[in-house]
């Protein structure tokens, strides 16, 4: 018998996670359907998101082959019936409070520090990159955790090494950029560019990084079609934009400047962002969504 979700205590709600405590040991972190856009979270779901970004983390943890913070499978018997498939049991650790974000190309607010600065996190970069160039190398831009509903803040080596020490900021910063790498050569292989990515680590007993959170989903990275890469403009998300698309088109009625909250999505545009998230999937990880284990709802 399966455990009911009732019987885990919750402990923390993110913008599309829920975590729940197994035990003193032991964490449920719950994917679920809700996406964001432009800093909102939509009032329309996307049916089976939380299970896709789920099968991708398990694909990366298990593709990368790096020491990660899995306590079970997909289909570990602590997890309750309806959550199979969208849940993951993991270790609970003490988390480095350091975003690790690997990029290989300038976009966003690396673009904007480049701008205002000419680096990133106070790495200099060649004079003249645009919007999307890549980097002449990955770059580790660390990024301090803000509270919820404010932006992470960009922050440089230094800092990283005054709050975690030299030694685990080193490692910290070595792991982030061979994971990257090693995920980017693997989505280059599919057609696919990971432009950037975001890390998180836990701390081991004996100190060592343990990879946690979820790893390379679309909602910690940014991905792009290869062959519509076309640096010099802001390159379309691999699985949002067609609800970019939508909401600052003229048939959402919505003003992105203005105060109020994004309106439902037609369901034209929640079923074609589905398949975008299943093809994302199935492209990256060569399997099928179909073989995914799907609780009984
Ligand atoms: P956001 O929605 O902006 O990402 P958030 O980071 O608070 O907000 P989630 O990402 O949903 O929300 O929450 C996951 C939380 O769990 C994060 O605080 C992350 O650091 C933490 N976490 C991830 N893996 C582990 C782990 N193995 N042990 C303990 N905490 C973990
Ligand atoms: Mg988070």
């Amino acid at each position: 018998m399966r455990p009911t979700l009732k019987s885990y205590r919750h402990v923390a709600s993110g913008k599309v996670r829920e975590l729940y405590e197994i035990d003193d040991a032991t964490l449920l972190m719950v994917s679920s359907d809700r996406i964001s856009a432009y800093d909102h979270i939509l009032a329309t779901p996307i049916p089976d998101k939380g299970r896709v970004l789920t099968a991708m983390s398990f694909f990366w943890f298990d593709t990368l082959g790096v020491v990660n913070h899995l306590a079970g499978g997909p289909t570990d018997e602590r997890i309750p019936a309806e959550l199979v498939g969208r849940a993951m049991v993991v270790q609970r650790l003490p988390m480095l409070p350091v975003e690790c974000v690997a990029r290989g190309y300038l976009t966003g607010s690396g673009l904007l520090d480049y701008q205002a600065t000419g680096g990133v996190c106070g790495i200099e970069l060649p004079d003249g990159l645009g919007e999307a160039a890549q980097l002449p190398e990955p770059i580790f831009t660390p990024a301090a955790k803000a509270d919820l509903g404010a932006h992470d803040e960009n922050i440089g080596f230094d800092q990283v090494v005054a709050t975690v020490g030299e030694s685990v900021a080193h490692a910290a910063r070595e792991l982030t950029l061979d994971i990257y790498r090693r995920g980017a050569e693997l989505a280059a292989s599919r057609g696919i560019i990971l432009a950037d990515t975001k890390f998180e680590f836990g701390t081991a007993a004996d100190g060592s990084l343990v990879l946690a959170d979820e790893v390379l989903t679309p909602d910690s990275s940014r991905y792009w079609d290869a062959t519509a890469y076309a640096p010099g403009q802001v390159q379309p998300s691999y699985d949002k934009q067609i609800v970019r698309n939508w909401l600052t088109g003229p048939d959402s009625g919505w003003d992105r400047t203005g105060d109020g909250p994004p309106p439902a999505l037609p369901s034209e545009v929640v079923e074609r962002t589905r398949d975008r998230y299943i093809e994302a999937y199935q492209r990256l990880s060569g399997q099928s969504f179909a073989d995914w284990p799907k609780g009984d709802q």
